[in-house]
């Protein structure tokens, strides 16, 4: 008990940077002045999230001790009876994230101190290579490891479909998934042109695995083997071919494969264990611990990939790491530029703090966000590194914040990926 009680809560929506798209929630205190912010960002669902916070657990919470994280937040995940969604989690995240900035501030800690401390210096990250072609993903790579980087995701695009991870080769090959910048174009079925079309946003297994297989072998000759190499399949393969790929990918001995296979499948995890010894993450759009459970006791993956925010924050992160840990299973969790650096600041304090840390994905902020965000997690020779002050770290200008209200042109989803039947493709 503190005495200290929460006095308001609100959601900030900004989109500084396009395609951005952040949720901020802050906690007042009754304290003048003590403060907390936490992330609730779910790009393609923020007013569903601004709702669950305001509407509902403003008024749930309003009056409670905030020294009580773990005890507001099991009553907030109960108090809707149903539970355990993204919407309801990344609002409780943003709760749960302000109350530990807040716990941190009122002792004078980083959050990490308050997790148990350092268990390392400072967050391994990966970055991000990708391109239209095998070359530009070279010289990506190339520049990534000149300024210090040891693990590199890498991704290219497949000529003339739509590639998850990878600009388009062809004004035609679009992803949609891949920022708001990219038009959505025609679907194959919209043209009639089913076989192997060129229209934008549709995939088609085989040229993806070729292009893959291709681009990582042609990385592994002309990059050798001081640099960790990871690739992201998005989920997109028949479950089937999944385990072909995995296999195929094991001679380049990959950092992890990510996301090779969705949610609904994951009972053949066992099927790739059993055939090959590639690297397994996965976990980015799972939203509870009970998902992560069946994987990780019978040792099929090797990274949870967890959003923080989707699983609703520290609190639940570091009870995922717990479990983690008694398997030898790594985290890695997600950390696209659609997190707000707040929530980047909740993954660094995590990693720093958890001895099975894996890695760490991390964006490159542009000055907008940089602007509206001080204190962000900095991330300088391949690693993010904390800025040491109390809480998580982060401060938001709210003035400046207002000035970049969310767009969401077109309805702020994600367009559909088709098969060249037209069948939509999961995720
Ligand atoms: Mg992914």
């Amino acid at each position: 008990m503190t005495n200290v009680k929460i006095r308001d809560i609100k959601a900030i929506l900004t989109e500084p940077d396009p395609g951005s798209r952040y949720t901020v929630v802050k906690i007042e205190t009754s304290e003048p002045g003590l403060y907390g912010l936490g992330d609730a960002s779910y790009r393609t669902r923020p007013k569903a999230v601004r709702s669950a916070i305001e509407d509902y657990l403003r008024p749930f919470l309003i009056g409670k001790d905030v020294a009580d994280i773990e005890d507001i937040w099991q009553s907030a995940y109960s108090s809707s009876y149903w539970r355990n969604g993204p919407v309801l989690n990344n609002a409780l995240s943003g709760v749960d994230e302000a109350l530990w900035d807040i716990k941190g501030k009122m002792a004078g800690m980083p959050v990490y101190d308050l997790l148990g401390g350092k268990a390392r210096e400072a967050a391994a990250v990966y970055a991000h290579s990708t391109g239209k072609d095998i070359k530009q993903v070279e010289d990506r790579a190339r520049k990534f490891m000149e300024e210090g980087y040891h693990y590199i995701r890498l991704q290219v695009a497949t000529p003339g479909f739509a590639t998850y991870g990878a600009p388009a080769s062809s004004a035609t090959g679009r992803d949609p998934q891949d920022g708001p910048r990219w038009v959505t174009g025609k679907t194959a079925a919209a043209t009639r042109e089913y076989a192997y079309a060129q229209d934008a946003g549709v995939f088609e297994p085989r040229p993806y695995m070729r292009s893959a297989i291709e681009m990582i072998g042609h990385m592994r000759n002309t990059l050798g083997w001081k640099v960790e190499f990871l690739h992201d399949v998005h989920e997109r393969l028949p479950a089937n071919l999944a385990v072909e790929f995995a296999k195929e990918m094991e001679q380049f001995k990959l950092f992890f494969l990510e996301d090779l296979l969705p949610p609904s499948d994951i009972d053949w995890f066992k099927n790739v264990r059993q055939q090959c010894s590639t690297p397994m993450a996965i976990g980015e759009i799972f939203n509870n611990i009970h998902e992560i459970v069946p994987l990780v006791k019978d040792r099929l993956i090797d990274f949870m990939r967890a959003r923080i925010s989707s699983i609703g924050g520290i609190t639940p992160a570091r009870k995922f790491a717990s479990v983690g840990e008694a398997f030898s299973v790594r985290t890695a969790w997600q950390g696209p530029g659609n997190i707000s650096p707040v929530g980047h600041a909740a993954n660094l304090h995590v990693d720093l703090a958890v001895w099975n840390f894996g890695i760490q994905e991390a964006p490159e902020f542009r000055k907008a966000t940089l602007d509206v965000f001080s204190g962000a997690p900095e991330v300088r020779d391949g690693y993010m590194w904390s800025n040491g002050k109390p809480g998580l770290g982060v401060e938001i200008d709210e003035k400046l914040a207002a000035k970049y209200p969310h767009n969401e042109t077109g309805g702020g989803h994600f367009d559909n990926v088709r098969r060249a039947d037209g069948t939509v493709v999961r995720p």
